[in-house]
């Protein structure tokens, strides 16, 4: 039995996006009665879908069982998960203005030309030979052609020119800063397997340009229109795994593809209602 390798979407207690967990550590989490698991009309109980008909817990492991025998069943897997008690959060942590993170950022486009074929290289918007820093607000993504044309002169000086495709030299963005912990950590997971995600990010549409991810904002759209109301697509398999830094730290990857998750009849897991 191939599982996908599916990251459900926690949210703390008020709704703010929490963390990303593998789908084999979130089933405990319901079955124990931490999370329950959210869909586009609310909440759902998870003791009618996760229950036997018998009214026994149903647990899923992953590994092989003792008794070796996988009995089949059907378990609807949550694209998002909210805590039942709210968990204090820790402060956004400073990400550092990486070529990798600014050209995320920038969505590997140029930000003056705007193209998205050319091969990018960081400009310093305030030139460094006039004291410019390597700080996300003076650092983009800068195409070979437009680099050079502009070498270490300012915006300022560059302002009665044209790019080599007749745009005008200027940014096409201001450039700002993004943050672990933000939002964008939760957009950058986001695929057409789990859109839904979207309605539980503030202000995503912002960000998503900014990090690669411009695309949802179209896909999400379709997505809603088509009211596939909490909908996820199980066969598609993530795109994100070209991507070679991910920016999640301390979020464990949901373990090979290979692994089986076997149910076992009857283990009583004792919830915890708090
Ligand atoms: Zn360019």
């Amino acid at each position: 039995m191939k599982i996908p390798n599916r990251i459900v979407l926690k949210l703390n207690a008020d709704w703010s996006p929490h963390q990303m967990t593998p789908w084999q550590e979130t089933i405990p989490l319901l079955l124990e009665g931490v999370v329950r698991t959210v869909t586009a009309t609310g909440m759902e109980e998870d003791e009618e879908i996760y229950r036997w008909d018998d009214g026994s817990p149903i647990l899923i492991r992953s590994g092989p069982g003792e008794d070796g025998v996988t009995p089949k069943v059907t378990i609807r897997m949550p694209a998002i998960v909210i805590l039942r008690d709210y968990v204090s959060v820790s402060r956004k942590r400073k990400l550092s203005p990486s070529r990798h993170n600014i050209f995320q950022r920038d969505s590997y486009c140029c930000m003056y030309c705007k193209a998205d074929d050319e091969v990018l290289t960081i400009d310093h918007v305030w030139p460094r030979s006039k004291g410019g820093l390597t700080e996300w607000g003076n650092v983009v993504s800068a195409c070979g052609r437009c680099q050079s044309q502009k070498r270490d002169r300012t915006l300022e000086e560059m302002r009665h020119s044209v790019t080599w495709n007749g745009k005008p030299f200027r940014l096409q963005h201001t450039p700002t800063e993004v943050r672990q912990g933000g939002i964008a950590r939760f957009v950058y997971r986001t695929n057409r397997a789990n859109l839904c995600w979207l309605r539980y990010l503030p202000n995503w549409q912002t960000m998503a340009p900014r990090i690669g991810k411009g695309h949802l904002i179209e896909e999400f759209e379709r997505f809603e229109e088509n009211l596939l109301v909490g909908a996820c697509d199980p066969e598609y398999d993530e795109e994100e795994r070209t991507i070679k830094e991910d920016p999640d730290e301390g979020i464990t990857e949901a373990g090979d593809q290979d692994r089986v998750a076997r149910v076992e009849r009857g283990v009583q897991t004792g919830r915890r209602r708090r």
